[in-house]
């Protein structure tokens, strides 16, 4: 079978590997329908974070069961599932209360998803079954599905660790996938002002049609005095769905007093001064999605009944085959997100 490779930074082949087997318990191997380049993968893409050269590459997945270990029951072969990047368990602490992106007993271990065939651990629980199969939906609703491995996951979390609440006023900062399918999160618990920051067109364009009310292009001192002038006294809420330190801060200034941020961009800062929350009663919460839960509990739902398309992130696709296409063109900004698509 074939799988994306990481050759060195700004290099990505496909290569031929054996196809994964079962090799132990509560395991699923999953022939790929659909896979994603994530907004994380850029980091090591562009050599600012490391990865082995000549691994395999990729967290988001749908696709369809074609094994599961004997200790398997919640999934069988044939079903059409989502394959979250995180692995709850479903009955550990962190799980329980609601936060299987932290489980405390699986936390990797799957095979890459950029490839044909993937085994993935914690099957049993985590993976989320899609009723009917792959060919009972338009590419639009593959593409919406495919958010549901990560990024909509991940900007619904933003937002529900912010408490976004009814009649909120929320800023979401960063226009990548993740920041647009936070303004879906934000509007789905019941934001009634949304303030997107972004400062391409196209990004704009989408997180407007995703629920956005306002948009600011301006960053650092000037977009904090610009959300000031919109609000008056700052957001009721703040998704921070970049990851600099730039964005944190700027985070924590354009909250109201009391304001809670939920930080979903991967830390790309060594340290953050936490006198500035203190002085405003500032929070700050957020990490790793519940993607499962969150899947599960509304997301899935809400996609299926066409509330939602988030799928719209996804505004270039590409053949397995032509990986380094679909990488160059989210480095180079040329794509919002790339879509994998098998053949
Ligand atoms: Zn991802
Ligand atoms: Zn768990």
């Amino acid at each position: 079978m074939r799988a994306t490779v990481f050759m060195e930074p700004g290099k990505m082949e496909i290569k031929n590997f054996e196809k994964p087997e079962i090799n132990g318990e509560d395991q699923a191997i999953i022939r790929v329908v659909r896979a994603s380049v994530c907004g994380s993968d850029l980091w090591w893409y562009r050599g600012i974070s490391d990865k082995e050269k000549g691994s395999t590459a990729g967290h988001e997945a749908i696709g369809v069961v074609e094994a599961v270990s004997k200790d398997v029951t919640n999934v069988k072969v044939g079903d059409f599932v989502i394959v979250p990047f995180t692995h709850g368990c479903g009955h550990c602490a962190a799980c329980l209360a609601g936060f299987d992106g932290d489980c405390l007993t699986h936390s990797a271990g799957s095979s890459s998803f950029q490839a044909e065939y993937l085994r993935y651990v914690s099957a049993n629980w985590a993976l989320v079954k899609i009723p009917g199969q792959p060919e009972d939906y338009s590419d639009d609703m593959l593409k919406s599905f495919m958010t549901l491995a990560d990024v909509m996951a991940t900007g619904f979390h933003a937002a529900k660790t912010a408490e976004v609440k009814e009649g909120d006023t929320v800023v979401v900062m960063g226009d990548g996938a993740v920041g647009l399918c936070g303004v879906i999160g934000a509007k789905i618990l019941g934001a009634k002002r949304i303030i997107a920051m972004s400062r391409h067109e196209d990004r704009q364009k989408i997180a407007l049609e995703f629920g956005a009310t306002d948009i600011v292009a301006e960053r650092g001192e000037e977009a904090v005095n610009k959300i000031m002038e919109l609000t008056g006294a700052g957001a009721d809420a703040v998704l921070e769905c970049v990851g600099t330190k730039e964005s944190i801060e700027t985070a924590v200034k354009v909250g109201r007093p009391g304001a809670v941020v939920g930080r979903v961009g991967v830390p790309h800062i060594d340290e953050l001064d936490t006198n500035a929350l203190f002085w405003r009663n500032i929070g700050l919460r957020g990490g790793i999605a519940a993607v499962t839960t969150h899947d599960r509990a509304i997301l899935l739902e809400a996609v299926l009944s066409g509330e939602i398309n988030p799928g719209k992130v996804f505004d270039k696709q590409f053949a397995l085959d032509d990986v380094q296409a679909a990488y160059a063109a989210m480095d180079e900004r040329n794509a919002i997100k790339s879509l994998l698509v098998m053949d």
